[in-house]
């Protein structure tokens, strides 16, 4: 599954910015609602690969980035729920996603 990827990236990143630490507590992301990531598909997948982890009380705190993109025809800033969006404006299909693609991880803690 893409989504268990994903996870295992999240951790490994996690991971190499421990930094001497031996407990990792908390690993916040930002993920875009554009990103092509199915939110519930990776907390199940990190909620299975924690478990047969060293950090079995790990939590991920998954801020949503929400989608927006800019028509090149008529110029106007929409709001995007999937990747390739109708302009509401003027109904081309020229809208370029400007945010929602993002994935990182912002923050961790650890112990
Ligand atoms: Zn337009």
């Amino acid at each position: 599954m893409h989504e268990m990827s994903i996870a295992t990236n999240i951790l490994e990143i996690a991971e190499q910015s421990m930094d001497g630490h031996d407990q990792l507590l908390s690993i916040s992301v930002e993920i875009g609602e554009l990103a092509g990531i199915e939110f519930e598909a990776l907390e199940f997948c990190f909620e299975a690969l924690k478990q047969s982890s060293r950090y079995p009380d790990l939590t991920l705190d998954i801020t949503r980035i929400p989608g927006k993109g800019n028509c090149r025809k008529c110029g106007v800033s929409v709001p995007m729920k999937e990747r390739f969006a109708v302009c509401p404006e003027c109904g081309g299909y020229t809208v370029e996603p400007s945010q929602g693609q993002e994935l990182r991880v912002t923050s961790i803690e650890v112990e």
